[in-house]
């Protein structure tokens, strides 16, 4: 049995391993049930096809994009390795020549699609052929609450149990409750061994801000970026439109791109790009999977993406070569308001809102962190780091203070009006502005009228944008921009914990953010 770099150079071309790659590699070819947690691009199908070469037998890969497969297959055939796949996209003489070579015992991989493990000669077939390995790839599929789920994933665990072999499965999902669910439908609640590796990308600075004048603080940050390749990524159609003309017009080769746009202007933008340099693309996240950009030096939000998933996906479309490049993520209520409430009016059941809510809570405490992003970031994703001297809060500490009696302050004007108000009357109220709504309402009575008064009303409001950063208050979808508590706050306003919040936006005068040059 050749060792694993002599195939890796020999089979693959690679001279080396990439992170992770070498352990999970050889705890595969041993026979561990494995759980590998890897982003996109990290190098995962190494990790199943190598071990595939060195073991006996064949090594049965289950994916779900019929595409990738039959990618896989034809570098694996170009390379010498006797793999196929099963799939519907097969012509009847694909199918037959990887039965022929099944029949012959020469195959290694076989590829098969998760439909076809519903029809029950499969599992026959897949008996008799002396499997010894089974691949999972993009193993959250399984997730019932994940947003790829594919019900057909949930037969992966029975033919594992049917044939006895051991079991590697693979994803860029990280969260925790993913990778549970992973292990309770793929090994039966038996932990495997779990890997998880590469998710930090060192050269992409992280930065977010409050969204101000968003117009303006994007156009700052392109222009300190002048000439460079870039992304903006807007939450609507419309905006990518404006945004791209504005930065037009300051002197920017910059165009749009949305899902609006008709495909060959699409596929035009996306050869522009990659072809030029120091173009600006200003879009939605409609753009990105046509994308294959390596010097891309700028990613910026002009609106707070859905999840901290499509967060780290979207910036790590720049710094692709490993030269610096930077981030820069506009947040502010009224994204919060949006993503809150696409979550709540979509049809996904409670349990996956949930799920949703979660996603964009780990996002939100990115936004508002009080120390290293980066830490923040990846122990999301399960990864330990040090504070990386890369992101903002690390170039500049952000002053803090003690914000429990402000919140406590805030919920209970909350409260006193029956969680039936938006933050704009509330911090009347606290302000003690005795506006005609407020006088009508007879909130001018309220105990905590005027409490506020020693803050300005943008210091409430980051204030308030701070307790929908923390989960403290929520939008009530069904009555609009009204404000309800959760939960969590509860403690916070009993008396029983105390929150620190940042204090760079929350002082009067000059709120402008500083742009790094
Ligand atoms: P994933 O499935 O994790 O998204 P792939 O397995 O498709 O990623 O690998 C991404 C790219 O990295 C591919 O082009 C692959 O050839 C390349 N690659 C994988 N391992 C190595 C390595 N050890 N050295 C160099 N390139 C590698
Ligand atoms: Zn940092």
């Amino acid at each position: 049995m050749p060792p694993a770099a002599t195939l890796l150079r020999d089979i693959f071309g690679f001279d080396a391993f990439r992170a992770g790659q070498e352990d999970i590699v050889s705890a595969v070819a041993s026979g561990q049930n494995v759980l590998a947690i890897m982003p996109t691009g990290g190098g995962k199908s190494l990790c199943f096809q190598l071990p595939a070469l060195m073991r006996e037998g064949v090594t049965v890969v289950i994916s779900p994009l019929i595409a990738l497969m039959r990618d896989q297959v034809r570098a694996l055939k170009a390379a010498g390795v006797e793999a196929g796949a099963l799939t519907s996209g097969n012509t009847e003489e694909e199918t037959a020549e990887v039965r022929q070579a099944l029949e012959e015992g020469r195959l290694k991989l076989l590829y098969i699609a998760p439909e076809r493990l519903a029809a029950g000669s499969a599992m026959g077939m897949l008996r008799r052929i002396g499997v010894s390995l089974i691949a999972v790839d993009e193993a959250h599929c399984v997730s019932q609450w994940g947003h790829d789920f594919r019900p057909d994933y949930l037969r992966i665990g029975e033919l594992r149990r049917a044939l006895g072999v051991p079991l590697a499965a693979f994803t860029a999902t990280a969260d925790a409750e993913t990778q549970d669910e992973i292990i309770q439908k793929l090994f039966d609640g038996a932990a495997p061994e779990r890997f998880l590796h590469g998710f930090d990308r060192p050269n992409i600075h992280l930065a977010f801000q409050a969204k101000d004048s968003p117009r303006r603080q994007i156009m700052d940050f392109a222009r300190a970026r002048k000439g460079q390749s870039g992304i903006v990524y807007c939450g609507t159609r419309a905006r990518t439109e404006t945004l791209a003309q504005a930065l037009r017009e300051a002197g920017h080769n910059a165009v749009a791109y949305n899902g609006g746009m008709e495909a060959d202007t699409r596929r035009e933008v996306e050869a522009r790009f990659n072809a030029e340099d120091g173009l600006i693309v200003v879009a939605t996240v409609a753009f990105g999977m046509g994308v294959d950009k390596p010097d891309i030096r700028w990613v910026a939000h002009a609106d707070l993406p859905k999840s901290i998933e499509s967060y780290y996906q979207e910036i790590g479309r720049a710094g692709r070569d490993g030269a610096p490049a930077e981030t820069l993520t506009l947040y502010g209520p009224d994204d919060i308001r949006l993503r809150r409430s696409q979550i709540d009016e979509g049809l996904a059941p409670p349990e996956r809102r949930m799920a949703d809510h979660a996603r964009l809570n780990a996002l939100l405490g990115l936004a508002e962190a009080l120390e290293c992003r980066r830490v923040k970031l990846l122990g999301y994703f399960g990864e330990e780091a040090a504070p990386c001297g890369n992101c903002d809060l690390c170039d500049t500490p952000p002053a803090t203070f003690d914000g429990t009696e402000a919140v406590r302050k805030a919920l209970s004007a909350i409260l006193r009006t029956g969680e039936y108000f938006g933050a704009g009357h509330l911090i009347d109220i606290l302000t003690g502005k005795a506006t005609e709504k407020v006088r009508l309402r007879g909130h001018d009575d309220l105990p905590t009228f005027g409490v506020g008064k020693d803050m300005s009303k943008q210091n409430w409001q980051a204030i308030f944008r701070q307790m929908m950063g923390h989960d403290l208050v929520r939008p009530d979808p069904e009555r609009h921009g009204a404000l309800r508590m959760t939960d969590p706050a509860v403690p916070i306003l009993k008396g029983e914990a105390g929150i620190t919040l940042r204090k760079d936006m929350v002082q009067a005068g000059d709120r402008r953010p500083a742009v790094k040059a």
